[in-house]
């Protein structure tokens, strides 16, 4: 088949071909726990589905600007304002599918070929892909102290005459790491001062715990809304558990959003007008939805750390944020069960029907992503059956689902 060198080098997003793997076993009636997808598991907020609902029994779903509706950009806005400190116009904010898009549609519109993107690893699956998307390159630095946060030192190090941005994400998926503001400070005056953009993928910036603080790294810049090199995305898919809704944003000067609002008029035309209209009900409602959820997951969390406690081997760095944990498995991989993360992987699925997301996705092999967006039976549940595959110290038989099994390789 004639399919292009460049699409053919994408590699598949592997938690949503995990996704589906464990969707296919629970169809078959497998008692499959997936910890794998970073999905918050509560009901679409109501004022979120009156608006869209408003809007379809209308009967007026048409096409919307490209850069989206004014009045949920006027939502945007307002957020932007109340949780960022500061005030934007409407020219700097483009509404895309999800903050995905977002971040394609700036790695596009900033991207010449051989462009170099620093990514911070532990880091999202997607990025890398992203850069490559746009016939830039990835510069993946990994932290040199063993830690999941970034150190100055290190990105400076692998900053060239290339580099065109540095993406940051934190609260961080995969690791829950809540990056210090000493450091969000530091890599904003460097970006400034160097003129490199500097990418914010703040999806969960709301999803901190135990008295973790995240800040707008807005506060750590002088410079203005127009010749500032920060561009801030986000979005409704996790704060608000509107991962299905695809509607994400972001904030940048004018005249990169006008750039962006030429790409996506050419490639998407724009969002769903149904979907923008949710979105706006989402912003525009009750807020505690987000705090419930921030508890929910503060909750999970401590359910995981104290679970993976009494786990011989493993080692955690506890989540400051999200919904994910990264646990280190370095003492089970590479052996004789397992020759490294992707193997674990499949192991702990084949024998014991939990689905995790090998590190080796993120830049961290040696790890597995174990997700809490779920409940805390499964968590329990997910982490007892791990151990039961991996620890000796662990009994012998355990019942998943209705069947009793008996570890014999041990
Ligand atoms: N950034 C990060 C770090 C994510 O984890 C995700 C979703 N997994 C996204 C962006 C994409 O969000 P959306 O669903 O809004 O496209």
């Amino acid at each position: 088949m004639n399919i292009s060198r460049l699409a053919r080098a994408i590699a598949e997003s592997p938690t949503f071909a995990l996704n589906e793997e464990a969707r296919i076993l629970r169809e078959r009636g497998e008692p499959v726990i997936n910890m794998s997808i970073g999905e918050p598991k509560n009901k679409t907020p109501i004022t979120a589905i009156l608006s869209s609902a408003t809007k379809l029994s209308g009967g007026d779903i048409k096409y919307t600007p490209p850069d989206g509706t004014p009045s949920l950009k006027k939502a945007i806005i307002r957020y932007t304002e109340d949780n960022y400190n500061k005030v934007v116009a409407p020219e700097n904010v483009i509404v895309s599918a999800g903050a995905k898009q977002s971040i394609f549609n700036i790695l596009y519109s900033i991207i010449n070929p051989q462009d170099e993107v620093i990514i911070l690893a532990p880091h999202w699956v997607s990025y890398p892909e992203m850069v490559k998307m746009v016939y830039g390159i990835p510069v993946v630095v990994t932290p040199e102290d063993g830690t999941f946060h970034p150190r100055m030192e290190d990105i400076e190090r692998a900053v060239s005459s290339y580099t065109k941005a540095i993406i940051v994400n934190s609260p961080n998926n995969p690791s829950g790491e809540v990056f210090s503001l000493d450091f969000i400070a530091q890599i904003v005056e460097f970006c400034e001062r160097k003129k490199i953009f500097l990418i914010l993928d703040d999806i969960y910036h709301k999803l901190v715990f135990d008295g973790a603080v995240w800040e707008p790294a807005y506060k750590y810049t002088r410079a203005d809304i127009e010749n500032t090199m920060l561009i801030v995305v986000n979005g409704v898919a996790k704060l608000y558990g509107m991962t299905g809704f695809r509607i994400g944003w972001a904030i940048a000067n004018r005249k990169l959003v006008e750039v962006m609002t030429n790409v996506q008029g050419q490639m998407t035309s724009c969002t769903s007008a149904l979907l923008q209209a949710a979105a706006e009900g989402a912003l525009n409602g009750m807020q505690s939805i987000v705090e419930n959820l921030r508890l929910t997951f503060q909750n999970n969390k401590q359910v995981v750390v104290e679970e993976l406690k009494s786990f011989k081997g493993v080692r955690l760095n506890a989540p400051k944020g999200t919904f994910y944990a990264l646990p280190d498995f370095r003492a089970y991989i590479p052996s004789s069960l397992a020759k490294d993360s992707v193997e674990l992987s499949q192991l702990l699925l084949k024998k014991a029907l939990v689905v995790t997301v090998p590190g080796k996705e993120f830049g961290m092999e040696g790890h597995l992503r174990l997700s809490y967006a779920g409940s805390v039976k499964d968590i329990k549940e997910g982490i007892e059956r791990i151990k039961w595959v991996l620890d000796p110290t662990s009994p012998n038989e355990i019942y998943i689902g209705d069947r009793k099994l008996v570890r014999d390789w041990l």
